[in-house]
């Protein structure tokens, strides 16, 4: 399985590549605000109810590692005091928490559902993978 990152990191459809997962324009009061179906390609992007809960395991591993070896460099490499790294680190999740919270669901559709070749000339043609593998 080839995960397409370009789709990933822009949040589009997993299956035809051009729908957006999220509405836009993007609002603060509810980052997570998505589109319940393709635009383009029609698939669902609940397939189930709670299907999102997988995600969290991802922003979970996505933010320790990130939030975890800046801190350990600075601190063993750079010579910074530990509170300065706390802080340094403190500051760097809260500038990503948006970005890893809305990539992670981005990552875990893609794991979830096929990209269909099939789509590339005719994208609101039906498909068998309409439900993904689940
Ligand atoms: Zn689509």
């Amino acid at each position: 399985m080839k995960l397409s990152w370009s789709a990933i990191w822009n949040y589009k459809c997993p299956r035809c590549k051009e729908g957006d997962m999220y509405k836009k324009p993007f609002e603060l009061s509810d980052p997570l605000k998505m589109h319940r179906r393709c635009e383009k390609c029609n698939l669902d992007f609940e397939p189930e109810p709670g299907f999102y809960f997988g995600a969290l395991i991802i922003s979970y591993g996505i933010s320790s590692w990130m939030l975890l070896l800046p801190a350990l460099a600075l601190v063993l490499y750079f010579d910074w005091e530990v509170m300065s790294a706390m802080v340094f680190t403190l500051f760097f999740a809260a500038i990503t928490y948006l970005k890893i919270l809305r990539i992670s669901r981005s990552i875990y559709l893609h794991l979830s559902m096929r990209y269909d070749k099939s789509l590339e000339n005719s994208p609101n043609s039906a498909s068998k993978y309409d439900k993904g593998i689940f």
